[in-house]
């Protein structure tokens, strides 16, 4: 198969100097790029700045804004991709304006910064840009993860939410295991355990695999 995996987080300037970001490592995206390299599959990794090694056998695109992470996914999607996962955790928000300058501190206590929504790559991939493939999303959620999960799988007409539980110490961000559970758009659901990302990055593998088999 061919497959595409943003990964990572992305960065908003705010000024020269300084840029809103999150909490992702890009581990879990990078482990998936991994295993489907080592599964035989092709692998387009579009990714946000992210420390980590690159992944060997992977066509990898570096991106630094949501804004420059919907280019690459648009200009990249129609290229017979088989499946797409979206693991990267893009800025929802953006600085609206970009100062020129850095900000420089003067006698205010507050200063406000205007944020804007950006575009939302995952949810464009369906309707504006066409695509037929295999359409896979990830939830990263605080609370309610099951009905975020199902909200999200139909508004985003996913054929699978990865959803997983952040904020604590031992899963999610920059951890090196997580907990998965998956959402499936017939309604079927499938926990995997706490484990290693690299040995979930097989298995979500393995299970999108089984989903791209015709169905006899
Ligand atoms: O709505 P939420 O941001 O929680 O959705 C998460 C899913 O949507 C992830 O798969 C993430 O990669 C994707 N996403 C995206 N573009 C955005 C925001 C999220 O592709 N602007």
């Amino acid at each position: 198969m061919k497959i595409l995996i943003t990964a990572g987080p992305t960065r908003e300037a705010i000024d020269p100097v300084r840029y809103l970001s999150n909490r992702s490592s890009g581990k879990m995206g990078y482990a998936l790029a991994e295993a489907a390299v080592a599964r035989g599959h092709e692998v387009l990794l579009i990714s946000g700045p992210v420390s980590l090694p690159a992944v060997e056998g992977a066509n990898t695109i570096k991106v630094i804004t949501a804004s420059e992470m919907y280019d690459a996914v648009q200009a990249h999607i129609g290229e017979a991709v088989d499946a797409a996962i979206f693991c990267a955790a893009v800025a929802d928000y953006r600085p609206a304006c970009v100062e020129e300058h850095k900000i420089k501190k003067d006698d205010n206590e507050q200063i406000t910064l205007v944020l804007e929504k950006t575009a939302d790559i995952l949810g464009s991939v369906r309707g504006k840009m066409d695509f037929t493939g295999l359409l896979i999303g990830f939830a990263a959620e605080t609370e309610k993860l099951e009905s975020y999960a199902r909200r999200k799988l139909q508004s985003k007409q996913c054929d699978l939410i990865v959803a997983n539980h952040v904020g604590d110490a031992q899963t999610g961000f920059d951890a090196d295991d997580n907990q998965l559970q998956l959402f499936f758009a017939d309604g079927q659901q499938q926990k995997l355990p706490l484990q290693t990302k690299r040995l979930l990055g097989e298995k979500v593998i393995e299970i999108i695999e089984k989903m791209g088999e015709p169905k006899t």
